[in-house]
């Protein structure tokens, strides 16, 4: 099969597999690069396979040589399309793991039903005994609930009152006015079902009963705070009530795990290029002034980089940086330096379709999106023909 690119609208409908590998294989090499960690030996990382989840897997893997559990919900490829990128970064990484003596096994299906947690718990007692870890890096549009099947959509709306703002379509490089109306109270409860911290602590009780959680076990769930100009449609909209509902999570959870010595965290994550916040208006417009301000200053960080300060820096470090007042673990906190957010706020009224391309970094938004599914990779031809099928090695 050739396989080239595919946008509709914020998605690519194919990924190319050798492209997915390239990509696994650098962040491999961002942190074999980097001083090891003496971390976890047992990760389970809930939302493996790409974004934020896949760079916990490969800094567990290949930082602290931890044996790994990834859960994830991706597709193969058929007769007519290629797998999900997702599919492909699992394969990969678990070829690469599995290279370098990492155990790694992986578990494909829907994380928000019983019957995966089940198959998780399983999984873990029969090769692992217990867990030291558990990140929980889900980002889903919809959840079927595991006990009444209601199903839940989230929404990415304003609370309120409507929002208007900018927004951009990044692949023709045209700035656009966008009206966004108020979430109904129904929306607002579906974000929070879908997004928040509900599954999270299912997730957590189910192992705890289970008795699957070693002594000392840490568990961490990422969360986006953002800028004043992203407030209106994200901290303050509902997919931030949903975020405030994971932070109350973690402080109940904290409860429970006392008697294991554990803790439950959230880290506020840097804004990056994903298949989820692809999906959100106003972000990209902001993404792409955000990565030209940290270019410039030197401070740009994809998933792979931050996720490797969390690690080494907060969650294993001997002298652990301080967290912020609310608790949050801050690995936003370049992102949110005054001097990059000033910038961006004197330049965001200014911003048009005529001069986006030189005030912001729209090409890196564009390159980290293709990225995402493999594409836009120079040692890559694109025009040779590529086998789709390609097996995760743990999943028959
Ligand atoms: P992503 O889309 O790259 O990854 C989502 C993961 O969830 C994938 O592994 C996918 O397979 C898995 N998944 C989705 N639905 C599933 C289901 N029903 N069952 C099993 N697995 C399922 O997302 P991301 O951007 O890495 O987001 C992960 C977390 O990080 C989210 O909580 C998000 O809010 C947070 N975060 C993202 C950003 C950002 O800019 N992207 C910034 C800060 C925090």
């Amino acid at each position: 099969m050739i396989i080239q690119p595919k946008i509709r609208g914020f998605i690519c409908t194919t990924a190319h597999p050798v492209g997915c590998q390239t990509v696994v294989q650098e962040q491999i090499n961002y942190v074999t690069s980097h001083e090891s960690i003496e971390g976890p030996k047992r990760v389970l990382v809930i939302g493996a396979s790409t974004g934020y989840g896949l760079a916990s897997r490969i800094v567990a893997a290949f930082g602290c040589r931890a044996k790994t559990i990834g859960v994830f919900y991706e597709k193969e490829a058929d007769d007519k399309r290629t797998a999900s990128p997702g599919w492909y970064n699992s394969a990969a990484f678990e070829q690469l793991a599995q290279k370098s003596g990492y155990y790694a096994k992986s578990i494909n299906g829907d994380a928000f039903s019983s019957e995966i947690k089940q198959k998780t718990a399983e999984l873990i007692r029969r090769d692992l005994d217990q867990v030291d870890l558990i990140i929980y890096s889900l980002a889903s549009p919809r959840r079927i609930h595991p006990i009444t099947e209601a199903v839940f959509s989230s929404v990415l709306k304003p609370i309120g009152q409507s929002f208007s703002g900018k927004t951009i379509d990044a692949f023709r490089g045209e700035v656009k006015d966008v009206v966004i109306e108020p979430a109904t109270q129904d929306e607002i409860a579906a974000t929070i079902a879908v997004m928040g911290g509900e599954d999270w602590a299912m997730w957590m009780e189910y192992l705890l009963k289970e008795n699957v959680l070693a002594q000392d076990v840490k568990t961490v769930a990422y969360s986006y705070l953002g800028p004043q100009l992203t407030h209106a449609i994200y901290k303050d909209g509902t997919i931030g009530k949903a975020k405030e509902h994971l932070k109350m999570t973690a402080d109940q959870l904290n409860g429970m795990l006392k008697k294991l010595n554990g803790e439950a965290i959230v880290s506020v994550d840097k804004a990056v290029v994903t298949q989820a916040s692809a999906a959100i208006p106003v972000v990209p417009l902001y993404i792409s002034l955000l990565f030209k301000m940290m270019k410039e200053k030197g401070t740009h960080e994809g998933c792979i980089e931050q996720i490797y300060r969390l690690f080494h820096d907060y969650l294993y470090a001997k002298h652990p940086r301080p967290r912020d007042q609310e608790g949050y673990i801050r690995l936003d906190d370049y992102e949110m330096k005054e001097e990059i957010q000033q910038k961006i706020m004197a330049l965001w009224p200014q911003i048009t379709s005529d001069n986006v391309n030189e005030l912001a970094d729209v090409k890196g938004y564009c390159n980290d999106f293709y990225r995402l599914f493999g594409f836009g990779i120079d040692k890559i031809d694109y025009n040779k023909d590529t086998d789709p099928q390609v097996k995760i090695p743990s999943i028959e």
